[in-house]
């Protein structure tokens, strides 16, 4: 059995033609690349034998290893153009999604990109708009400070090269690139590399979208949290941790990083006063920001009266905290 196998991958790698092309107008005139499975069953380089679909799968995988290299290799050698690393901007925006990665790919902007590449007549990835090896990400286009939409594709491309990072680099990523390519019956968009990627893509999308015009957002500014509202025209500033908890309870918008004050309008100055109710010590307390500090009810109905004419959230069993201000005693 293990003989067959091998005589079988044998055969399937030596039938397995690996190219990678550019600029060829002609070559899948009559094989669309989101139509192969379909249009080019006939082109098969590693047609199904009864039982050996791992078999084929792992050709597949092998062949990938050098042709992912190979590409690489040959895209470095056609764009010449110096490296960028992501601005300040797409940092803030893809750090909550990628940690440190962000500051560890190398961007190459307006590059020459590979048309087609693939196996046979297969081809295995379409021309882009973006192609990813490992920590090196190609991007057609020109660099374009402040466009939410090459946010958004690099994060698709980060993805990828976050795949190539925990699959333990360039040879082990195109071997699992391919080899998901064949398990996915040779489809580019159902490949599970890209599945994930186009996941990890409307994620980022959804976040970028919502970040760069949002209704209301928290940014940093001078050592403190500021508070966008739209519709308010500006932004205000928040007083300590509790008063920035209470805050994303009742408004949990995205929060933009260090930004510039001059992109949101008005300064208000400190935010409005604010109060909460929290459970400490097996009873109920009232903080407010106008009291600095919290107080205590001596019934449930005392309680009741209060909360009738005081409508607040609760913050649920806390332990007390500087910011919690002093014990004013008992409530109003
Ligand atoms: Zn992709």
């Amino acid at each position: 059995m293990k003989l067959f196998k091998k005589l079988v991958l044998t055969a399937i790698l030596a039938s397995v033609q690996l190219f990678i092309g550019q600029n060829t107008d002609t070559a899948d005139a009559h094989c669309p690349w989101n139509d192969l499975p379909h249009c080019a069953s006939h082109a098969d380089p590693s047609p199904i034998i009864p039982g050996t679909a791992k078999v084929a799968e792992e050709a597949w995988g092998e062949a990938g290893r050098g042709l992912y290299i190979s590409a690489a290799k040959f895209m470095e050698r056609d764009n010449t153009l110096p490296f960028s690393l992501l601005d300040n901007r797409q940092k803030t925006l893809l750090r909550p999604e990628f940690g440190s990665l962000v500051d560890r790919v190398r961007i190459k902007y307006g590059a020459d990109m590979l048309d087609r590449w693939g196996s046979g007549n297969f081809q295995i990835s379409q021309g882009s708009d973006g192609q990813t090896f490992c920590n090196v990400i190609y991007i057609k286009n020109a660099y374009r400070k402040g466009d939410d939409y090459q946010v958004i594709l690099l994060g698709h491309e980060l993805q990828h090269s976050r795949q190539c990072e925990e699959l333990g680099g360039m040879s082990n990523f195109g071997y699992h690139y391919f080899k998901q390519f064949k398990k996915a019956g040779q489809s580019y968009e159902n490949n599970l590399l890209e599945r994930q990627a186009n996941e990890v893509e409307s994620r980022v999308k959804n976040f970028v979208l919502a970040a760069s015009s949002p209704s209301t957002a928290y940014f940093n500014y001078g050592g403190a949290v500021r508070w966008y509202r739209r519709s308010a025209g500006g932004y205000c500033g928040i007083t300590s941790p509790t008063h920035l908890k209470v805050l994303q309870t009742t408004d949990p918008a995205p929060s933009l990083g260090d930004r510039s004050p001059s992109e949101f309008g008005r300064d208000f100055g400190v935010c409005p006063p604010y109060a909460f109710y929290f459970n400490y010590a097996g009873a109920v307390r009232h903080f407010s920001s106008n009291r600095r500090g919290y107080c205590a009810f001596t019934s449930p109905d005392h309680l009741r009266r209060f909360q009738q004419s005081n409508p607040a959230i609760s913050l649920g069993n806390q332990t007390l905290r500087t910011d919690f201000g002093r014990d004013t005693g008992v409530c109003p």
